[in-house]
């Protein structure tokens, strides 16, 4: 079995002492270390990523959920909580926690309690990797263009890892290979070192001899040897000589490095997909494609009946997304059906254009012409969705509408659903289904760069939302091990698996469950506002300026839960 790496948190020695105990018959826990307080274990967990922290509630200093907020609460490992307060068990459950010990606890508890753990932690490996097989996937797929790589897939002692690339001290050559170095531990690594220099971030990661590249963050100081030659010295006292022709570039980059790096390095798992507004297409799985940029998500499937397309996008891309489908098109049948997700402007806005492109249903009068073929594009939606665009030119509109909850039919030997999810981002979402590619498109109850937009004009309901979640995660199947599992395309943002949208449904359950909580004890909007009920996730879905911000996002939570006669003001 995988060791589980765990750090101890609690300023009391002697708890420190009886978790040691408790864990001792627990061979697969491998106690990497121990903090007495609050600073040290946000350093702690920043550098030695413990899979599981047991962390005690109260110490002077930080208490244990500043120690979240200081290590993020997106970075945090799979925390236990230990509290002499029962007070605090409901606001550790909210923050992730997957339990807590109320000390002074027994041995069938801590059994219990640990077990949880590693469930949650199995689970966890299982989505992680997934998500990172993926993401290495398109960084092989786009090189050698100006991806940066910021991980790697490591084997090492029979097993295969990812390894994020800031954790890599330095890099020397050894034959095909290059040999990471990191802290105590070094891995092989299947590539030659200009390869190496040219994916790594320049930023970071220099070259100072023909065999080895550091990295500049590791760097303590440089020392003059002799011949003009320098030896780099790192912060763990590794000492490396510096050839000559190097120099410049490490100091040039010393000198800068520390101010960029520290500027810009992203928080991992919260870089905001940068949309440059270019149309990319990256294969999802099996028959299906997602094409990104530009807004909104397009999914399409694609087989020897010709295509079908998830959303339109915004009218004025259509050209290169059909340019796009021609490319990845599997058959000289152009597409077939377009499938709507709402009635929201940058998801139909093509709807349009590709009628006048491809013949729409919707003026294809004349039926069993003879010698005519069916070519027409047909536009299926919620029947909702088809009533909010009446004011539409007939062939943007829906020819095609569903009430109720499902849509099914079969196209290129896959039975593809279409399910209607009421009463969430607008009244008319759908969620749609490819069964054989396994993969479902969400539409925009679910999006990577943002809180759901909920519209409640137009019917939305943060409860609706969580439903729709919640059928996603009904639909998808995890990766129990190293390939597979369900690929999800969020309406905005980039690919995901189950456990990306059961953290995302996490987030807005935990947030409901918070403002619920302010309305229950009468708190207006404003006062909801300024108590930042999202205040731990903001720094990955929240915003100051736009079209929806965590304000915004907060008041229509609000509003989707405060009964009519509740002061809004
Ligand atoms: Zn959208």
């Amino acid at each position: 079995m995988e060791k589980i790496s765990a750090l101890i948190v609690d300023d009391e020695p002697l708890a420190r002492e009886g978790m040691r105990i408790h864990l001792e018959e627990h061979t697969e826990i491998d106690v990497i270390g121990e903090c007495g307080d609050g600073a040290s274990a946000v350093i702690t967990i920043r550098d030695l990523h413990p899979d599981l922290v047991f962390l005690d509630v109260q110490m002077p200093g930080h208490n244990g959920f500043e120690v979240i907020e200081a290590v993020g609460a997106d970075r945090m490992p799979t925390v236990i909580f230990v509290t002499a307060y029962d007070e605090y068990a409901l606001r550790a459950f909210e923050v992730h926690a997957l339990d807590y010990l109320l000390k002074p606890f027994g041995r069938d508890r801590f059994q219990q309690t640990l077990q949880h753990a590693r469930a949650i932690l199995e689970r966890r490996r299982a989505g992680d990797l997934g998500r990172r097989l993926l993401a290495l996937v398109n960084d092989i797929k786009t090189e050698p263009g100006p991806t940066r790589l910021d991980r790697l897939v490591v084997k090492s002692g029979g097993r295969v890892f990812f390894l994020r690339t800031d954790q890599i001290d330095w890099i020397e050559a050894a034959g095909n290979y290059v040999r990471l170095h990191l802290g105590d531990e070094s891995h092989l690594f299947r590539e030659t070192m200009n390869r190496m220099e040219a994916r790594l971030d320049g930023r970071r990661f220099v070259r100072i001899h023909r065999s080895r590249i550091v990295n500049t963050e590791r760097v303590k100081e440089l020392q003059p040897w002799f011949n003009g030659e320098h030896v780099v010295i790192l912060q763990n006292g590794t000492r490396l000589t510096l050839s000559r022709g190097y120099r410049e570039k490490l100091q040039e980059q010393l000198k800068r490095g520390a101010a960029v790096s520290r500027a810009e390095a992203p928080r991992a798992g919260q870089a905001k997909n940068p949309d440059t507004g270019e149309i990319e297409v990256l294969r999802v799985q099996g028959n299906v494609y997602l094409i990104g940029g530009g807004g909104s998500n397009v999914t399409v499937q694609v087989g020897p009946s010709g295509s079908i397309m998830v959303d339109s996008k915004s009218g004025p891309l259509t050209d290169k997304v059909l340019a796009e489908i021609k490319k990845i098109s599997l058959s000289s049948k152009p597409v077939q059906y377009l499938l709507n997700t709402s009635a929201d402007a940058d998801h139909v806005g093509g709807n349009e254009a590709i009628g006048k492109a491809l013949g729409s249903a919707n003026t294809w009068t004349i039926i069993n012409t003879p010698g005519g073929s069916q070519t027409a594009v047909q536009v299926l939606a919620h029947d909702n969705v088809a009533s909010r665009m009446t004011h539409l030119p007939a062939s943007a509109a829906p020819s095609e509408t569903f009430v109720g909850r499902e849509k099914e039919f079969y196209f290129n030997g896959e039975p593809v659903f279409m399910y209607h999810v009421p009463n969430a981002h607008s009244d008319g979402d759908s969620i749609v289904f490819f069964r054989h590619s396994d993969v479902v498109a969400t539409g925009d109850i679910y999006r990577t760069d943002s809180y759901p937009v909920i519209d409640l004009q137009k019917g939305g309901n943060v409860q609706g939302v969580i439903d729709g979640l919640n059928l996603v995660l009904d639909l998808a199947v995890p990766a129990h091990h190293e390939e597979g599992g369900t690929f999800v395309v969020p309406g905005h943002g980039r690919i995901s698996d189950e456990f990306d949208v059961l953290e995302y449904r996490d987030m807005v359950t935990i947030i409901r469950d918070r403002i619920q909580a302010m309305i229950a004890k009468k708190m207006t909007l404003q006062q909801v506002k300024a108590a930042r009920p999202t205040l731990d996730y903001d720094s990955r879905y929240g915003a100051t300026a736009g079209n929806w911000t965590t304000d915004m996002f907060v008041e229509a939570v609000y509003r989707s839960l405060a009964p009519a006669t509740t002061s809004t003001r």
